[in-house]
């Protein structure tokens, strides 16, 4: 008999988590104002809100943080960092950030003015909001099939060629650069195939733009390719990123996810003239440009994280668990973008709560239920998400609503995502019942999804 599949890892250190009443949990979710980002963890049983840097770190990167070089300047541990994300990327200029969104904002600033167009593949909100925050737009070009949930392809990232290149080819004195996001996350974690990254570099060339990755998980994106794509299945994950790295100028990088550290992020270039640039934002906004806001062990800890999960056993461990609760849903009938991503499963709200209209939310909707049913934490990726238009001042409707549970790597257990799938499994069986969602009582004029109070109608 084969043996079954497992873990590549075993737990040394535990945290206790404690389950709640729907008693505590109603009261609780009224004082957060029906907005989860307003709970405090400790009325949380399981943490499904982000994948971001709520991972748990090896024993190696704990030993490295040990090791952590402090000095204000110079220190060893950029330099530990600086080199494994050279060996890994290609990329030879490191600027270390706080998290992701600063390595937006420090090279954005210097790249995006205002009446810019960035065309793109489903921007990451952090990635839309510094671009329109400085007055530019994020033009969409990921292709029309991901918004399609029930759809199976193997690569619903990618990037729509013909899309992009109507978009440089009307704009092309006003695009600064192209943005492709690995893995797309605000379609589902879904990968984009290295054909289409080779394409989009095409593309760009043609109109001499460059390419910049938003690279959050490019890890998992490169054990997608491996396994999903023609000639890469004898690649270690190291050569496919390598690879798909050889497509871009440069990267901005939220090492919470898959550098597997609790803070940090990134810039690395080729291009010596966004580095000189983005040097001096870093040292307004960050620090100086041999720490950006990380600690040496910090450091340390993102250098050893970023090698362990380029390492195939790594990413299957954490992607086959986020298959096993996939297989869950799928015995309960519960629909969600298909075939499931890297980090998450992306509930299609509407098509569960069929009876909630959709100005009054469903993906949120169904979030405030699935808490209440079993003090499980999701996110809405959805129309609140997506914020209103900045010139009409409407909310957009035009993309999907979706509910998201997000993985955190090396954290909980199958028997964990048992019971995540039974809990939503209640609430589909009562879908019927629930006609009334939620509705906006506050909101700030950007990025309102973490802010937003909320009335249970
Ligand atoms: C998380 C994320 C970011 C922003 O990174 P932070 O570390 O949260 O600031 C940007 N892009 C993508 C695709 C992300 O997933």
């Amino acid at each position: 008999m084969e043996l079954p599949f497992a873990e590549s890892w075993k737990i040394k250190m535990v945290e206790p988590i404690r389950k709640s009443t729907r008693e505590d949990r109603e009261q609780w979710l009224k004082e957060a104002h029906y907005n989860v980002f307003q709970l405090k963890a400790e009325q949380v049983y399981i943490d499904l809100v982000t994948d971001s840097g709520t991972g748990a770190m090896s024993n190696y990167q704990w030993s490295e943080m040990m090791l952590g070089d402090e000095s204000y300047a110079g220190a060893s541990s950029f330099y530990k960092m600086k080199e494994m994300i050279n060996s890994i990327t290609g990329f030879k200029y490191v600027l270390p950030t706080h998290q992701g969104r600063a390595a937006e904002n420090v090279l954005f600033t210097y790249l995006v003015k205002e009446g810019d167009f960035i065309p793109g593949n489903s921007h990451f909100d952090t990635t839309k909001g510094h671009i329109e925050f400085r007055k530019a737009f994020a033009i969409d070009c990921t292709i029309d099939e991901a918004k399609d949930t029930q759809l199976e392809i193997p690569f619903k990232g990618n990037v729509d060629p013909v899309k992009l290149e109507n978009c440089l080819a009307e704009h092309h004195n006003k695009i600064p650069f192209v943005i492709v996001t690995i893995t797309n996350n605000t379609a589902g974690g879904q990968p984009v195939s290295m054909e289409n990254l080779r394409e989009v570099r095409k593309i760009a060339k043609k109109y001499n733009k460059p390419v910049l990755f938003d690279s959050a998980r490019f890890a998992e994106n490169a054990y997608f390719i491996k396994i999903r794509e023609a000639g890469y299945a004898d690649k270690s994950i190291k050569e496919i990123c390598r690879e798909m790295f050889s497509y871009a100028d440069g990267m901005t990088m939220s090492a919470k996810k898959d550098a597997l550290v609790n803070m940090g992020g990134f810039i690395a270039t080729n291009i010596e003239d966004w580095y000189e640039h983005a040097k001096i934002f870093t040292i307004i906004n960050e620090g100086y440009i041999t720490y950006g806001g990380l600690s040496g062990r910090d450091m340390n800890a993102l250098a050893v994280g970023l090698d362990e999960n380029t390492e195939f056993e790594s990413l299957e461990t954490r992607i086959k668990q986020v298959e096993y609760l996939a297989k869950r849903l799928d015995e309960f009938g519960i629909p969600y973008q298909r075939p499931v991503g890297g980090h998450a499963i992306f509930v299609d709200a509407p098509k569960v709560l069929t009876h909630v209209p959709k100005e009054e939310f469903p993906a949120q909707t169904l979030t405030v239920e699935l808490y209440l049913e079993a003090g499980i934490r999701g996110v809405e990726i959805g129309y609140l998400l997506a914020d209103r238009d900045p010139v009409t001042k409407e909310n957009r409707f035009g993309g999907l609503d979706l509910l998201r549970l997000a993985i955190p790597r090396r954290v909980y257990t199958n028997n964990h995502m048992d019971v995540i799938a039974v809990a939503l499994k209640n609430v589909f069986d009562r879908r019927k019942s629930i006609t009334r969602g939620v509705e906006i009582e506050w909101e700030a004029p950007i990025m309102r999804h973490f802010t937003v109070k909320l009335k249970r109608l």
